[in-house]
């Protein structure tokens, strides 16, 4: 018999489990398909066990700090197996909450690999499913790209299989997981080379953070390779992993190559020809602006989407989207202007709004930044010292903030207020009234000259 719901979600990751709890919470008769392990990439292997990783390197940091701080500290060494064994087990907690959690909530989830059969039903895990709307929200997978012994390599997913910490690892990317992932391997003890295709890390942000964290990384030893691409890999049963770059030379000596080049649409096995739904030249779902595929009854959220791949971002469009399908709220949609984000590098990167080029781009000579580097006083203390910049761009004769970059110890935290500011369209004005947090980082934020 099929079974018959208000909505099925494909992914039960931060998009798909998003749209069925709201969903559910305004009467629909839902359900999530999942193929995997509950809770998706975030939980898995994204943000959460990373987060833990990036708080391991983090203390290691303060370790190397705390003799300035009048401590008699001796690092003793690094148990990496241990950390591995408490991470996963803090993440099968959570696989376990979510699926309490959907039987609380009475929405069924359906085992398995779920695929389209015509517009409105679904063969998952064998049994045929129909729905009045179906969300499609299977995220992404890392891409691995197509040369000579790429196989060899890992990539982020193979990074949280790790059981030990590699001596020497290769990591081949600009952006947020080739730096996050730099950064933590540096700072546990790993001898690290970042291979850049181009002249620049994370390409897309404000010069002052992307140049900011080059400077910063290299400084903390992390040996960074611009304008290199690694042509072939191979296994020497006597010098590890060896590279060969496209320039000619050959680079041996690594345990692990990591690949972060980015991340394609699980769209490849989901029969979406037999529902006709549309994708675009990679592969992504194309939607309009209230996550409608061409399709009617067919909607998209999340890194699937290929718009802003983030978890909350994921999570605010299935939110809405329920509220618009179910919740009465016709006019609801997400605004995808102003999405802040974190890069979870060392030192950690926070970012919302336009930068600087953006800006002077689009609203040419309007344009005024207040910009400030400094020590900040936790470093101020410590024989290893390390810069904290910021960085504010304003428009118009009102001085309207749409940038605010920070790059540094506590930027992580720091930023999450900002952007509720700038929501509400603060001006640079509304920042100086705003009385400073004395003595933070945060304050050099409402006090720039
Ligand atoms: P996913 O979370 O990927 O969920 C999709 C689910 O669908 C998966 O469980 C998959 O198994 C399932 N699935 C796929 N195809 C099918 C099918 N045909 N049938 C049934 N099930 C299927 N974002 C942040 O905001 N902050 C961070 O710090 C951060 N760190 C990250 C670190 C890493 C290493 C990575 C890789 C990502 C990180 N992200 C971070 C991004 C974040 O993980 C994603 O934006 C988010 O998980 C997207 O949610 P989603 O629901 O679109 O997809
Ligand atoms: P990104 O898109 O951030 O970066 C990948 C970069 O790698 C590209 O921009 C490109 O930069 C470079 N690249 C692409 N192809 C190649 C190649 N063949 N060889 C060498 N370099 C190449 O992808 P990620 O995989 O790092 O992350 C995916 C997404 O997940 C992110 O965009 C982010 O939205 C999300 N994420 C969020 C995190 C957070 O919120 N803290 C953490 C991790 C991921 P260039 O063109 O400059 O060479």
């Amino acid at each position: 018999m099929t079974k018959h719901f208000d909505l099925i979600a494909i992914g039960a990751g931060s998009g798909g489990l998003s749209v069925a709890e709201r969903a559910a919470r305004h009467g629909a008769r839902c359900a999530v398909a999942e193929s995997g392990a509950l809770g998706g990439t975030c939980v898995n292997v994204g943000c959460v066990p990373k987060k833990v990783m990036w708080y391991a390197a983090t203390l290691a940091g303060a370790l190397r700090d705390a003799g300035d701080y009048g401590f008699s500290v001796r690092r003793e060494g690094f148990d990496w197996a241990a950390l591995k064994r408490r991470r996963d087990d803090y993440v099968k907690g959570i696989n376990t909450w979510y699926e309490s959690y959907l039987d609380d909530s009475d929405i069924a989830l359906l085992r398995g690999h779920a695929r389209f059969l015509d517009a409105s039903t679904l063969e998952i895990g064998g049994e045929r499913c129909r729905a009045d709307h179906i969300v499609i929200a299977p995220g992404t997978r890392p891409r691995m790209p197509d040369l000579p012994g790429a196989g060899l390599g890992i990539d982020s997913d193979g990074f949280f299989a790790l059981d030990a910490l590699p001596r020497s690892v290769g990591i081949v990317g600009s952006g947020y997981i080739a730096v996050e992932l730099a950064g933590v391997l540096n700072a546990l003890g790993a001898e690290v080379t970042l291979f850049l295709r181009k002249q620049q890390l994370l390409r897309s942000f404000d010069a002052m953070l992307r140049e900011g964290l080059m400077e910063a990384m290299l400084d903390e030893g992390i040996s960074i390779l611009p304008m290199t691409r690694i042509a072939a890999v191979e296994r020497q049963p006597d010098q590890g992993l060896v590279f060969d770059l496209d320039n000619g030379q050959r680079m041996s000596g690594f345990d692990e190559l990591i690949w972060a080049i980015g991340r394609d649409p699980n769209t490849q096995d989901l029969g979406l020809e037999a529902a006709g739904v549309e994708t675009d030249a990679h592969g992504f779902i194309v939607v309009d602006e209230w996550q409608d595929t061409n399709v009617p009854g067919i909607h998209a959220v999340g890194d699937v989407t290929g718009k802003a791949p983030l978890t909350p971002v994921a999570i605010a469009a299935a939110r809405r989207l329920a509220d618009r399908l179910f919740g009465n709220q016709a006019e609801r949609k997400l605004d995808y202007d102003l999405v802040p984000s974190v890069v979870f590098s060392h030192p950690p990167i926070a970012t919302v709004g336009l930068t600087e080029e953006q800006a002077r781009a689009q609203h040419g000579e309007a344009v005024r930044v207040y910009q400030s580097c400094f020590t900040p006083m936790y470093h101020a203390f410590t024989s290893h010292p390390a810069k904290m910049s910021m960085k504010l761009v304003t428009v118009g004769a009102k001085e309207k903030v749409v940038g605010c970059h920070v790059i540094g110890i506590g930027a992580d935290e720091m930023m999450q207020g900002f952007a509720v500011a700038m929501r509400m369209g603060a001006t640079k004005q509304d920042l100086d009234d705003t009385i400073a947090i004395h003595p933070t980082a945060a304050e050099e934020l409402v006090t720039m000259r």
